[in-house]
């Protein structure tokens, strides 16, 4: 536990925050909620929570699944409680992350009164309910001043005799929305309770599955009509049933589905540290997207290597260069500078004529934030176009440094060696995979259901992190979206499908994701 933690937070008994993870779409997620992954010491959550946000908590981080799993019962409610007590009893600040909102047939109430019962402090962070938010994502307002003037949120459970306790004249009379949770199984009786009731067999209804995630299907249709509607298309839980005239707006609100990338799903596999700004352009244009965590980079600390062949390089009368292939690379390389509390101006300063080259725009500018210009930047960011420009534009027996990954493009160094140069290639640090073995059970199902449309990699360390993380799915059903031709031959090895970004730049990702995945214009009105 951190200095600062400890005083907001002055019991040793610890702690627990009982809060919401919202419907799926991970930007649903509150700030608040986002920043609890990080604070806690240990993480517990059941079935709802997608993958998606199952991807924000870092790797190390502990955690406990208590919901269902293939085959088995959820984890009893009593167990639940048990975990709770027992874990903020031994000081854990623990994060209980719901779907949805809590306290809305969450049994959030149950989970609160035992910890209340046993002294434990907690705090109840609310989230974003499916009951309104599944609507929303499928263009259907809750209220409307001319439609509805209240909503109501309704369990369809059914209890011990399979009928659902519930009082549809009561609900009939009100005329407003009717939000129905939990109630794929007792449909068939919830609405013809409506109508036994005197609601009309034409007011609209709807039932939307697995809403605001990439999987989101909805079906409009009416009282008198939805229940055989949903069977012929398969719906499941989990899935909200709605009733009432703001249903018949579905069709000129519905703007989920219509997003450039919206119904589409991909797994991103680059290191953690450089992972967001793909993440956030995916999901503005309605994607949804897992952050496998299973690949970050371990900077190489103490760095023998690197030590020595700096002070040669320091050392040397010739021409030399100083070569970088990633900004993760400028970054592990200034680190191990700082650690040996060697001056840059040792490196660059000492004798002969020393200059640098980048790869691409990111690496130059993250070398530029350093106070470094690049000398060398090739038009096209690749490993092999760097090689040859170098070799190009380098004096005759210069001395080249490689300060890159472990592991890093077999296509610089040939071009280099070929024209005489004395090359050194210094690994700063390698790519390390680890994840939750729940996380990549879940995410081994979706690749197996298809449920991704595909996953991208920047470097062939990706490809080898992200197969050793999944076990072995069947790769030739995987789509793989590269970066360079060295990444693609990589995953090709392993069977998956293949496309190359015209250019290794994010951008250039964005923009080939889009013209392979993007709904046409037609097909963005034409869902279900
Ligand atoms: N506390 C949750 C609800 C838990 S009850 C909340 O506030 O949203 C579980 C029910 O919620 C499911 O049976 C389903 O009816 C609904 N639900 C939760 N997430 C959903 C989603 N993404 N799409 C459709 N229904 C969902």
């Amino acid at each position: 536990m951190d200095q600062n933690n400890k005083k907001h937070i002055s019991h040793d008994t610890g702690y627990v925050w009982l809060a919401g993870a919202g419907p799926g779409d991970a930007g649903l997620m509150t700030l608040k909620g986002a920043d609890l992954i990080r604070q806690a010491d240990l993480i517990v959550y059941d079935a709802l929570i997608s993958a998606e946000i199952l991807s924000m908590i870092p790797p190390e981080k502990e955690t406990v699944y208590v919901g269902k799993q293939a085959g088995y019962h959820a984890v009893p409610q009593e167990k639940i409680n048990q975990v709770l007590v027992r874990e903020a009893k031994k000081g854990k600040k623990v994060l209980r992350l719901k779907g949805g909102d809590p306290f809305v047939f969450g049994r959030g109430g149950e989970e609160l009164e035992i910890l209340a019962r046993e002294g434990i402090p907690f705090e109840a962070v609310p989230g974003v309910t499916s009951s309104v938010a599944v609507p929303a994502y499928a263009g259907i307002p809750v209220t409307h001043r001319d439609y509805a003037s209240s909503f109501h949120v309704i369990t369809g459970h059914a209890k011990k005799d399979g009928t659902p306790d519930i009082d549809f004249d009561a609900l009939v009379r009100l005329r407003g929305t009717l939000v129905f949770l939990m109630g794929v199984a007792s449909m068939g009786q919830i609405l013809d309770g409506l109508m036994r009731a005197g609601m009309a067999r034409d007011m609209p209804a709807a039932v939307l599955e697995r809403g605001t995630t990439a999987r989101q299907r909805r079906i409009v249709s009416s009282v008198g009509t939805l229940k055989e509607e949903a069977q012929r298309a398969g719906i499941q839980a989990p899935a909200v049933i709605v009733v009432g005239q703001v249903c018949a707006l579905s069709e000129t609100f519905c703007w989920a589905e219509k997003r450039a990338l919206g119904g589409r799903q991909f797994l991103l596999t680059r290191p953690r540290q450089n992972m967001s700004v793909l993440a956030g352009r995916l999901r503005a244009l309605g994607a949804q997207v897992i952050e496998m965590p299973a690949i970050s980079t371990q900077v190489i600390s103490p760095n023998r290597k690197l030590k020595e062949e700096l002070s040669d390089f320091a050392a040397s009368h010739r021409e030399k260069w100083l070569v970088f292939t990633s900004p993760i690379g400028v970054a592990a390389f200034f680190g191990q500078l700082a650690e040996m509390k060697l001056d840059i101006r040792q490196v660059f300063c000492m004798a002969g004529k020393a200059k640098i080259a980048a790869i691409g725009r990111a690496t130059a500018s993250s070398l530029l934030e350093r106070g470094l210009v690049a000398d060398l930047v090739p038009e096209v960011y690749s490993a092999a176009a760097l090689g040859e420009k170098l070799a190009d534009q380098a004096g005759t027996g210069s001395d080249i440094l490689v300060a890159r990954a472990e592991d890093g493009s077999e296509e610089l160094l040939p071009p280099l060696l070929g024209a005489g140069f004395r090359v050194k290639d210094v690994p700063l640090y390698r790519t390390v995979c680890e994840m939750h073995p729940l996380l990549r059970q879940k995410i081994e199902n979706l690749l197996e259901n298809g449920e991704i449309d595909a996953v991208t990699f920047t470097s062939r360390s990706t490809v080898r992190g992200f197969a050793q993380a999944v076990g072995n799915p069947d790769f030739g059903r995987i789509q793989a979206v590269c970066i360079g031709e060295q990444t693609a031959g990589a995953a090709a090895e392993y069977g998956m499908e293949t496309v190359i970004s015209d250019e290794a730049s994010t951008d250039s990702l964005v923009e080939k994701i889009v013209e392979l995945y993007g709904n046409s214009q037609e097909e963005r009105y034409d869902i279900i």
